[in-house]
């Protein structure tokens, strides 16, 4: 099985048959864009789900390694998200109430901001967006500008913030005009051709001269966005020392921090924040996917210092999804009250352990890497000759280029303060195709 962060399932026949399938899924083909994605890859028809099993049409079952994209903390279908859901549809509360007070957004801005970092908690404004994560993104940017009066972006090789026009603009790979384009610290790629903490402390310096130099191009951003962890450009966790370097210098520049939380939160990554394990406060932090419950919801949350815009400046009619934020506060309020998040990290820490000693002489696995249950393995064809430093993904929906040693995997304890870069070689993204499985 090629197993990668991307595409999402990985498959486990279990029985065959597959007429309405099929029938479903040509009519798929012949009518739907040609930008679908995910269903290029998996030709699945879901009809049912539980946990992490997503039953096709075909009567096959299949595994759901990405949880939904990051949108499920509970898996599918869990019983408290099932009974949230069912409470709001019972009680005939209305479901378009644009961004009225209803006592369901109450109880889920309660949960939410019980379980932000206590530093941005206790002074914190939320606004809600449109749907989804790019929304959130938007609003994020527009806020910090409208708040510094300033326009320029810092944003990082690799990331990922969506696909509206100023969230693809700050993600790698995409043109943007007034966006700096700073390096993100990826050991398997060593931009500056070191790895650990000194490569981490390069890519810092990096951006602090860039900011200091008057003809650096980057004076005066209206804010700096980051993931903690990259998503989709290939699950690479920052180191906590970065992230906090991050900080200080944003900081003394009066520069907001924004931590794009869409994929990270909800204990994902073994804390409930993925800032949490830096212990950084961002100015703002961006939050879909889980927050919902499986359903669309997307935030902003931040520094009410922050809060200086006026009334409708940032409107939208879907902004307040009574059955998403119902499910949402119940998925929030489970994964608190269950210590999921440290379960992520213990079950995650003992899956990277395992993906590794599976890695280890398999040269065509460049590098297993991840935090709590976010976990990606990188793919390359040791044999089609040296890749290209630098994180050359495909903004989104792409499996990720890399280097690889040429003795198999490499452990995140072996990349510290590793002195040079791995070899490099071409990822393989055909690797990483769906294939089937025996049950
Ligand atoms: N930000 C991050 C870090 C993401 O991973 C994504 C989606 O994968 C987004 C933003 C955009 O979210 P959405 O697809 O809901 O617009």
């Amino acid at each position: 099985m090629a197993v990668t962060q991307l595409p999402p399932m990985a498959l486990a026949a279990v029985s065959d048959d597959g007429g309405a399938a099929q029938g479903i899924l040509r009519r798929q083909a012949l009518r739907e864009s040609a930008a679908r994605t995910y269903a290029r890859a998996l030709p699945i028809v879901p009809v049912r789900a539980r946990g992490m099993t997503v039953e096709g049409a075909d009567g096959r079952r299949y595994l759901d390694c990405l949880s939904g994209a990051g949108a499920l903390a509970l898996g599918h279908n869990h019983p408290v998200v099932l009974d949230a859901i069912r409470a709001v549809l019972d009680a005939e509360a209305p479901l378009q109430v644009l961004d009225l007070a209803t006592p369901v957004k109450d109880a889920f801005t309660d949960e939410l901001f019980a379980t932000l970092p206590p530093g941005l908690a206790a002074r914190a404004r939320v606004q809600f967006c449109g749907p989804a994560g790019t929304d959130a993104v938007e609003a994020a940017l527009k806020l910090v500008r409208t708040a510094t009066g300033r326009d320029g972006l810092l944003a990082f090789s690799g990331a990922y913030h969506g696909m509206t026009a100023g969230a693809l603009a700050a993600s790698g790979g995409a043109p943007s005009s007034g966006v700096t384009r700073l390096p993100f610290p990826y050991d398997y790629r060593c931009p500056f051709g070191v790895g650990g903490e000194h490569g981490a402390e390069l890519s810092a310096r990096w951006t602090e001269k860039l900011l200091d130099d008057p003809k650096g191009g980057a004076a005066n951003p209206a804010g700096m966005i980051l993931e903690p962890v990259q998503g989709e450009g290939g699950v690479i966790p920052a180191p906590d020392g970065w992230l906090r370097r991050m900080r200080d210098i944003t900081a003394a520049r009066s520069i907001p921090l924004i931590a794009d939380e869409v994929q990270t939160g909800v204990g994902r990554t073994g804390a409930f924040w993925a800032v949490d394990h830096s212990g950084v406060v961002p100015d703002v932090m961006v939050l879909s996917k889980a927050i919902g419950g499986g359903l669309p919801l997307a935030v902003v949350v931040y520094h009410e210092d922050l809060d200086v815009w006026p009334p409708g400046a940032h409107a939208g009619t879907f902004r307040g999804n009574q059955l998403a934020m119902a499910a949402g506060a119940a998925t929030l309020a489970y994964v608190r009250e269950n210590n999921l998040a440290e379960r992520a990290a213990t079950v995650g820490a003992r899956m990277l352990d395992r993906l590794r000693q599976f890695a280890t002489g398999r040269r065509w696995i460049g590098d297993v890497r991840g935090r709590g249950l976010m976990i990606g393995l990188e793919l390359v064809d040791p044999e089609a000759g040296p890749g290209e430093a630098g994180n050359a993904a495909p903004v989104g929906h792409a499996a990720p280029t890399g280097y690889a040693r040429g003795t198999g995997a490499a452990t995140n304890t072996e990349r510290e303060g590793t002195p040079g870069c791995a070899s490099p070689y071409q990822a393989s993204p055909s690797e990483a195709a769906p294939c089937e499985m025996t049950p």
